[in-house]
């Protein structure tokens, strides 16, 4: 496997549709794209939307670039869905784990705000985890900061944390076992500001801890509107700039 990140990333969807679990998902921008293609996909009576076996095909094309290429490409899943959506479409995550078996030469990066649905959704042969694959979670303020123990006891290869959009003061993430954060204030017109001092605390957490941190910009609070500075984020996740799950 090579070992080569050139900074080519993907995103990539095994269905669309997802339910709101928690106060990050209020602005669900995935949501609102799905309504604007006239899908109503959100719920846990609405149907998912099924993709195409030409999207599917997508992911091998790029294993086969970056392995012609000698160097890893990075996939993000999803960013119309939750991979561990309980509504999941039937089948469809098993057939992402058959994909991501097929595709070593893709860094795959699955976020989720259900890390609770991790342990039971892997497949048989996840061991301590893939080499190609790292589970994230998206802890948007205190409320949901027990979704870090729940992911960090699920073996894996990597792990990583999404503060985004961050909503409130995060002073108490536990950081052990996780590799890399990223974060960013809320975007849109609904927008609920970001406060500096909230992001400064984060940082100062991940350096303390050796952690790995990148935060965007978007929304901050007037008050104390000061741009977030380029953190760092490892060269190979600076394109990790989503919003969903
Ligand atoms: S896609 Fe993400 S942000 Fe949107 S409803 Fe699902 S979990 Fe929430």
């Amino acid at each position: 496997m090579g070992k080569i990140v050139d900074g080519t990333f993907h995103t990539f969807n095994p269905w669309w549709g997802c339910t709101k679990v928690s106060a990050g998902c209020k602005h669900c921008y995935a949501e609102a794209l799905a309504i604007r293609y006239g899908q109503d996909l959100w719920g846990p009576k609405a149907p998912r939307r099924l993709m195409s076996d030409d999207n599917w095909r997508k992911p091998l094309r790029w294993n086969s670039d970056a392995r012609l290429l000698g160097i890893r490409h990075q996939v993000f899943c999803a960013s119309m869905a939750d991979v561990f959506d309980l509504e999941a479409p039937e089948g469809q995550l098993e057939r992402l784990w058959r994909l991501i078996r097929v595709t070593p030469y893709l860094d795959w990066m699955l976020l989720t705000k259900r890390p609770q649905r991790i342990a039971d959704s892997l497949p048989a042969d996840w061991g301590n985890g893939y080499p190609n694959v790292a589970l994230g979670t998206t802890v948007e303020d205190s409320r949901v900061v027990g979704r870090v123990a729940i992911l960090t006891a699920v073996p894996a290869h990597e792990r990583f944390l999404s503060v985004e959009p961050l909503i409130g003061p995060i002073d108490d993430l536990p950081l052990l076992g996780i590799d890399w954060i990223f974060g960013g204030a809320e975007s849109g017109p609904y927008a609920r500001p970001m406060k500096q001092e909230w992001a400064d605390s984060i940082r100062r957490q991940c350096d303390e801890a050796g952690v790995r941190c990148s935060f965007k910009g978007g929304s901050f609070d007037r008050r104390q509107h000061r741009e977030p500075s380029r953190a760092r984020v490892p060269q190979d996740r600076q394109l990790a700039l989503f919003d969903a799950p």
